[in-house]
């Protein structure tokens, strides 16, 4: 039978929980168990497809072609185990299923309420991963905070589904923070019993309180946080701020965080932890024995959260490669023809990031125009790869004022363009061309070396693709389609025939990257840059 753990924030926002949601399911994988996290989001939008990256961080796209929350990006890298559209619910989901059964006349008769109706629709989705049978446990991630308006349906929904279910069949973490009043030179622990007080009046007692803090809990504030909040002492577990992300699972290891979850949960421990991968990797990355600076060029750059998953996947591919990758962010908008060398030079490696819309695209072009004469190793995600075909055109080919027609519907050369699927398509949010499609490489291409094999699967989020009718053209001029779909002839992975490292990929490979397997286009794009670094 599975078991269900459920995390509630309290206190304030931004206290971490996907991270901790994340270690500790990766310490009960690292124990044997088959484990999954779920998100859900108190929000009214369906998903979060249709947000502005500067309102929400990335749009983090699943296999099943999802639109999600970028907490999922974690769940996948930590656990390298691929989540799906049932991991990531919002608040507009579960109103829109319950309004269509309304429609279709399933409550006949009956008021349609928010308890029992909507607290129904939501208990369905917590059993639903867990009834797939592909899960020991399933940890369950209550986005917002305690005492939040929209959150309340959330909060009775676990009431109910704990009540039903028995004791020892779930369980509830709840995080909060311990602030340090550096005047009274004291951590505070009252923010928390008012939090776990507030989870009370809703008829939930907290099984274990993860506390987030900068300086270290000793036993007499464990005491005291569990005497005022009715926990056990060995149920108040430190979360202290880590330089890493991926040390946390290691510190909710030294914590027991696991041992804890799993004598409540009334599971046996099984093995210890194999967490040595996980530790090599994090050896490497703490210990670089080189040190390179890319720069990530985009509109949204003043978010870094907007492109969490490239950020991430350098961090893997650094490890893999011992090399620091110091990220620097550099809005697009602000490059010019005349300002380009200036603000780029001392890079060794550029990336050109996805993205939607006119603003900053003529700085990209710019970008990548230098790269591309200096030889310096260019990656190009989506729209990069769309503005390295349009760069490329305009300047090599010689297709005066070419560009996609999302940018200019009325260019002479639309080297990019929509795709026919897409012409008809009216409503917003999950319309774009997303997921999962396959793709072959070119036998003896950079891409298929990378790869180590000619058939991939790469996920997707766009609505325009390169023009075939210049494929002839480009390729002539050594700008090659190394990537394709076969069922739609649609080019995948472009890269440059006379460049140390030049690549487009149409997809995007930031979401596949994880600590278990770091990508293979990241890796070899830090170790271009590693060796533009070394020549310098
Ligand atoms: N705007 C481009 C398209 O829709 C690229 C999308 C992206 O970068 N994710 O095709």
């Amino acid at each position: 039978m599975t078991k269900y753990i459920f995390v509630t924030g309290g206190v304030t926002s931004s206290l971490g929980k996907g991270i901790i949601s994340a270690s500790l399911a990766k310490l009960l994988q690292a124990r044997g168990y088959r484990v999954t996290i779920q998100k859900f989001d108190p929000y009214i939008n369906i998903d979060p497809g249709t947000l502005n990256p500067y309102e929400h961080g990335e749009c983090y796209v699943t296999e099943d072609g999802a639109e999600t929350d970028l907490d999922l990006g974690h769940y996948e890298r930590f656990l390298n185990t691929p989540t799906s559209i049932a991991n990531n619910i919002t608040t507009g989901r579960i109103y829109q299923n319950v309004i269509n059964r309304e429609r279709q006349g399933d409550f006949l008769g009956k008021t349609v309420q928010v308890v029992p109706h909507i607290t129904d629709e939501i208990k369905r989705n917590i059993r639903l991963l867990g009834e797939s049978g592909d899960y020991d446990i399933v940890i369950t991630e209550l986005g917002g905070t305690v005492g939040d308006i929209e959150s309340l349906p959330y909060i009775e929904a676990v009431r109910q589904f704990r009540w039903e279910n028995g004791s020892g069949n779930s369980l509830v973490i709840h995080l909060t923070l311990i602030p340090f009043l550096a005047a009274a030179g004291e951590l505070k622990t009252k923010p928390t019993q008012h939090s776990v007080k507030m989870l009370l009046e809703y008829g939930i007692q907290p099984d274990i309180l993860v506390c987030r803090t900068e300086h270290p809990l000793n036993m007499d504030i464990r005491k005291k946080i569990a005497l005022f909040c009715n926990v056990n002492v060995n149920a108040v577990v430190e979360s202290i701020d880590a330089s890493t992300i991926y040390d946390v699972p290691l510190l909710m290891l030294r914590e027991h965080l696991d041992k804890t979850v799993l004598a409540k949960l009334k599971l046996p421990h099984k093995s210890e932890p194999d967490l040595e991968n996980w530790k090599d990797f994090l050896g490497r990355l703490k210990n670089p024995t080189s040190e390179v600076r890319i720069g990530l060029v985009g509109k949204y750059v003043e978010l870094p959260d907007a492109y969490k998953s490239i950020s991430e996947s350098f961090i893997h591919a650094g490890s893999k490669n011992e090399c620091k990758v110091r990220v620097e962010y550099i809005p697009s908008e602000t490059l010019t023809p005349e300002n380009a060398i200036e603000r780029l030079k001392g890079l060794h490696g550029v990336l050109v990031a996805p993205g939607f819309g006119e603003r900053g695209f003529e700085g990209k072009i710019e970008a990548i125009r230098y790269v591309r004469e200096n030889n310096i190793p260019f990656f190009g995600i989506c729209l990069g790869m769309q503005c390295a075909v349009v760069e490329y055109g305009r300047n090599v080919l010689g297709l005066k004022d070419a560009s996609s027609t999302e940018m200019n519907p009325n260019t002479p050369h639309p080297v990019i363009n929509m795709m026919e699927e897409q012409k008809k398509v009216k409503l917003k949010g999950g319309t774009m061309r997303l997921g999962a499609y396959p793709c072959d490489l070119k036998k003896g291409s950079k891409a298929a070396n990378f790869y180590g094999k000619t058939h991939i699967s790469e996920r997707h989020r766009h609505r325009y693709e390169f023009n075939n009718d210049y494929l002839k053209e480009y390729e002539t001029a050594g700008l090659l389609p190394t990537g394709i779909n076969t069922e739609n002839n649609l080019v995948e992975v472009v890269e440059l025939k006379n460049h140390p490292f030049f690549i487009g990929a149409q997809f995007h490979p930031e979401l596949k990257s994880t600590v278990a397997n770091p990508h293979p286009l990241f890796i070899n794009f830090v170790a271009a840059s590693m060796a533009y670094a070394r020549k310098q």
